[in-house]
């Protein structure tokens, strides 16, 4: 009875939650919210709760539902005025007044960097349909960024679809980029370097990032070097370096600011002022339910700005829920410090380029490091010499394209003939035993020699002979052995690794 007294209690908790950061459970729902936020003179990005699918049952009904989506709105903005009058049916005279944001993770259930062209050719499948309708209804449509397991595959997946003749040149599309990344400028600089090679124009949407923890975690787990600054003021920095990056290349990049932190928004303003970069390439956006007080100064101020509005159910939506939790909760917030810990407005508008340097200073660490490095330097220390060796990162192109080649080249092989060793020789056998791919039963991984009861005999008298040998072998001199033999596996670490997947049907994770 209790139980189910504390139970009704957080459900309860959990759906007034729900409702602070999500607009409405459909379309149709949300439009009394969304018409809210037009007579405001907000703009808004639909999202639909869900993400990471795990049947393709459940990637075609989120597909669906953003066509479904397309189709209300369509129908509903036809009516409406665009922002700023007489500014020609589109926002502020250049923007859609349709916009939506979808994630990769969300277009195919089995999305992996190890199957990377697979994965972004099933998910094309389902962005098509999505984008088709959006070009129809002059809707703009926004990438979202996840875990960088996924960041590679997803700005391929966007170029690549972007690439294709029906969507090529149209121009209400844009993409997240997280500047907690440290790659983030290289990827910016690649996305120009695109956008200059397909004389394309896109937006890019600039964040600071929302899964930071899991970043650190799964690469101190993986001995991944951490892909993430780990002083929050550089992250900070790089966000105004690469809003720098995108407002300075404004021929074909527009800017959608999306931070909270007046410091980042107060930074863009003036540098797009200083570039004097057209109004129609920069916009803000905030989340919806978020920063009320930063939302109102911005509007006040005759900015563009837009919220992104989740739409859908609560239990799809729950890993958006727990990200807001997160970002609204955690110590580093900028949100947190200025409405609840009330720090001052000097120090909140500090530049963080310059704080992030003079932390490095007390802390002595490198010029170009944030402490990560040393800090699991330290943790090595701490753990004593050994530590398995990092597995691949299968988001790197040279890690997939060396296992590509291993395995071609271990095929070029087969089937490879494998002797008896008998006191360090090799010996053939006329009778072999034929280990076969499981994967493929008509492939011969090997001929392996199978021994007679007189080879066995034969090898066991050789190993007693050399047993005393090795007996009075220093245990040093052994661990040396076997230190060789981890040095010679690591060498040939991927031909080792491709034999087990033709040999034992195993995956490349694996
Ligand atoms: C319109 C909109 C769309 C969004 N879309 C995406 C998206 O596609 N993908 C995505 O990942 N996020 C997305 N977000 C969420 C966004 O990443 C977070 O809201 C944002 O990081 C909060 O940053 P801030 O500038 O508002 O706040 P701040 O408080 O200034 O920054 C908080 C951020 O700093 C970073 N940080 C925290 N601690 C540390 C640390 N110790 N070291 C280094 N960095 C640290 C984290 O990124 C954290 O989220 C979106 C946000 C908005 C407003």
């Amino acid at each position: 009875m209790a139980a189910r007294i504390v139970a009704r209690g957080i459900g309860a908790n959990i759906r007034s939650m729900g409702r602070q950061f999500i607009a409405g459970e459909s379309a149709e729902g949300a439009l009394s919210v969304l018409r809210k936020f037009r007579k405001k003179g907000l703009a808004f990005t639909i999202d639909i709760l869900g993400e990471a699918v795990v049947s393709e049952t459940e990637a075609d009904a989120y597909a669906r539902q953003y066509i479904d989506l397309l189709e209300v709105m369509g129908r509903e903005a036809a009516s409406w005025e665009g922002l700023a009058p007489g500014t020609d049916g589109l926002d502020w005279g250049s923007s859609p007044k349709i916009n939506v944001s979808v994630k990769a993770s969300a277009m195919y259930s089995q999305m992996n960097a190890r199957a990377f062209d697979h994965s972004i050719g099933k998910a094309k499948e389902r962005l098509r349909p999505i984008l088709r309708r959006a070009m129809e209804v002059g809707a703009f449509v926004n990438v979202d960024m996840e875990h960088r397991s996924l960041k590679s595959l997803t700005l391929a997946l966007y170029r690549s679809l972007m690439e294709e003749p029906e969507f090529k040149g149209y121009p209400h599309t844009g993409i997240a980029i997280q500047a907690y990344l440290r790659e983030s400028e290289q990827d910016v600089s690649n996305l120009i370097d695109w956008c200059r090679a397909h004389n394309q124009s896109i937006t890019i949407r600039l964040v600071k990032g929302a899964y930071w923890d899991t970043e650190v975690m799964t690469a101190r787990q993986n001995n991944w070097p951490v892909p993430v600054f780990t002083n929050k003021h550089d992250s900070d920095a790089n966000f105004e370096r690469v809003a720098r990056l995108v407002l300075g290349n404004h021929q074909h990049l527009s800017l959608a600011c999306g931070s909270h932190n007046i410091r980042s928004i107060a930074a863009v303003i003036e540098t797009a002022h200083e570039m004097r970069v057209p109004e129609d390439r920069l916009e803000f956006q905030i989340l919806y339910g978020m920063a009320e007080p930063i939302r109102n100064a911005l509007l006040k101020d005759g900015l563009r700005l837009r919220l992104y509005a989740p739409i859908g159910d609560l239990v799809p939506g729950m890993a958006y829920l727990v990200r807001r939790l997160l970002e609204n909760t955690s110590n580093e917030s900028f949100l947190r410090k200025s409405f609840l810990e009330s720090v001052s407005r000097d120090e909140l508008l500090r530049d963080p380029a310059s704080v992030a340097a003079s932390n490095r200073t007390l802390l002595g660490v490198s010029e170009t490091g944030d402490g990560a490095e040393e800090s699991v330097a330290k943790q090595k220390d701490e753990m004593g010499p050994f530590r398995n060796i990092p597995p691949f990162d299968w988001t790197l192109a040279e890690r997939r394209n060396g296992m590509v080649q291993a395995i071609k080249n271990a095929r070029a092989d087969l089937p490879l003939q494998v002797p008896l060793q008998i006191g360090g020789e090799a010996v053939e056998t006329e009778v072999t035993i034929r280990s076969i791919n499981p994967n493929r039963p008509e492939e011969v991984v090997g001929l392996v020699a199978s021994s007679s009861a007189e080879q066995a005999k034969t090898a066991i008298c050789a190993a007693k002979a050399a047993f005393t040998d090795w007996r009075d072998t220093p245990t040093t001199k052994r661990a040396g052995y076997l230190f060789k033999a981890a040095e010679l596996a690591r060498k040939r670490r991927y031909e080792l690794c491709a034999l087990q997947i033709l040999e034992a049907g195993k995956t490349w994770s694996e």
